[in-house]
């Protein structure tokens, strides 16, 4: 079995977000499993500055509307870069927080293009081609018309995961030449969307196995509120869409080996957390306030993360003793608020504007409480890291959030963590005292902990689930 992975991100080499784990740690489980996988992503000037990978001496060539980039074809171990100066040597991997770069049809056409030129290249004649996300979705699409009859991709299959229907790629129609596409395919039923071209659309109606990273997103997105224009071509799919949980790498991400933090601990022995909580509170210059916990939110500052839902609930929040973290990066105007919000309320509220895993390993470990009032969440990451660290997570009841939180139950005193319904202020704020309320008392505290820490979120299931469709397809 021969796996050509795409992604416009993947750890090690380039992460903005989720996708990155979820490609890296998928990658590095199929080659544990024997499985031959090829990652194809852009080289972009992040991974140019961290890693060395060989040239291996060949190249692709993709001809754009009217002008030809060269990607030269660069390898380190399972991953394949494109290096083209022009399309990636960037500051960042999509645009900066102004906006995205006005070129990314182009590069992602390039990306598309590219890797499936880049595997012709390498002699890697794939039965699964598994692409991520809008960056790479004209590839299925390319796989039933513009190669349909090259021989090297008889047989191949085509595997679509969408790890967040909000971001689409949706561009001008006077783009739609520079895919190289056919007029027939630019129609409603085709790529068309609105007078606009949509690269996901490319792929929902072209992949043989459309997934997605939770099943209760795999049934939220069906749903005209959840759809983002996309729920009746979806609807349409539904036949072949699945929903996989995704995991996360719990050796690179355990408290109990976590080389960053000042101690170490685990779900029998809690004492470390504490030493970690007293770093977070000096690094973060905080005070101590009356109830006492530091609730953290580490994440991309977008509308979808429900940012200021938790600036709306703050003045509440602080009220009850609880002060405030934040770490991310993202748009401007949260940015600035975030900052404006840490500098008026310091000693109590610190926000860190960035991006910078280091911190976040420590945030983690070193607070009580994970806040992620998201307004959607096709899985999330953040929550699955809380619940591993020991910070029980304050949630809204939505998309993976519901499939990875149990809710705590004031009568049984049973739960992991803290969900509401509805991103809103309110419904945050009656989360967080139910938790602040839940965590005076010690017992309750430290099962609520530990039953978060045992929750258990391996990758090894999601690989199950995505070689159990690789083996399907390909009969
Ligand atoms: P999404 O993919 O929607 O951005 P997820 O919760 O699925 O959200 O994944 C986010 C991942 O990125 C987590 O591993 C989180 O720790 C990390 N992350 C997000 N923002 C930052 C940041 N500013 N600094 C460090 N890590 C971050």
């Amino acid at each position: 079995m021969k796996v050509l992975m795409v992604s416009p991100e993947a750890v090690p080499y380039a992460k903005t977000g989720g996708l990155a784990d979820v490609a890296g740690a998928l990658v590095s489980e199929l080659v544990k499993k024997k499985v031959d996988t090829l990652l194809v992503m852009p080289f972009y000037s992040t991974v140019a500055r961290h890693f060395n990978p060989e040239d291996t001496g060949k190249s692709v060539k993709i001809k754009i509307g009217d002008k030809t980039h060269e990607g030269r074809i660069l390898r380190d171990k399972h991953a394949v870069f494109l290096k083209c100066s022009e399309l990636y040597d960037r500051a960042e991997l999509y645009g900066t927080p102004e906006g995205d770069y006005p070129d990314n049809a182009r590069r992602f056409v390039f990306l598309s293009r590219g890797a499936l030129e880049a595997a012709k290249a390498l002699d890697f004649k794939p039965n699964i081609v598994h692409c991520h996300d809008w960056q790479a979705a004209l590839i299925p699409l390319y796989l039933k018309s513009l190669y349909s009859k090259d021989p090297f991709f008889a047989g191949a299959k085509s595997v679509m995961t969408i790890h967040n229907l909000g971001y689409q790629g949706v561009f001008p129609a006077d783009l739609y030449s520079i895919t190289g596409l056919g007029p027939e395919l630019f129609t409603p039923e085709g790529v068309e969307f609105y007078g606009n071209v949509n690269f996901l659309k490319a792929g929902l109606i072209s992949a043989d196995m459309i997934t997605t990273v939770s099943p209760n997103y795999a049934r939220e997105i069906l749903l005209p509120e959840n759809g983002f224009g996309l729920d009746g071509v979806l609807k349409s799919r539904s036949g072949s869409l699945r929903g996989i949980l995704n995991g996360i790498d719990e050796t690179e991400w355990d408290p109990a080996k976590d080389k960053s933090l000042p101690s170490n601990y685990y779900a029998v022995d809690l004492a470390g957390k504490a030493a970690c909580r007293k770093k977070l509170i000096s690094e973060c210059g905080l005070k101590e306030g009356r109830g006492g916990l530091v609730a953290s939110f580490v994440g991309r500052l977008s509308g979808q993360k429900g940012v200021d839902v938790i600036i709306e609930a703050a003045p509440e929040i602080l009220s009850m003793g609880v002060n405030l973290v934040f770490l991310g990066k993202g748009d401007v105007a949260y940015q600035k608020a975030l900052q404006e919000f840490g500098r008026s309320h310091a000693g109590r509220v610190f926000a860190n504007i960035g991006f910078d895993e280091g911190f976040s390993r420590l945030v983690y470990a070193g607070s009580d409480i994970f806040l992620m009032p998201s307004r959607y969440e096709p899985c999330g990451l953040g929550q699955m890291i809380a619940l591993r660290y020991g910070t029980p997570p304050v949630a809204c009841r939505t998309g993976g959030l519901a499939d990875t939180i149990t809710d705590y139950d004031p009568y049984s005193g049973k739960g992991n963590g803290f969900l509401f319904d509805g991103a809103s202020a309110s419904g945050l704020l009656q989360a967080v005292k139910l938790a602040v309320c839940a965590f005076s008392v010690p017992k309750r505290r430290e099962s609520i902990i530990k039953a978060g820490m045992r929750a258990g979120f391996t990758w090894k299931k999601a690989v199950l689930g995505y070689t159990g469709i690789y083996k399907e397809l390909s009969g």
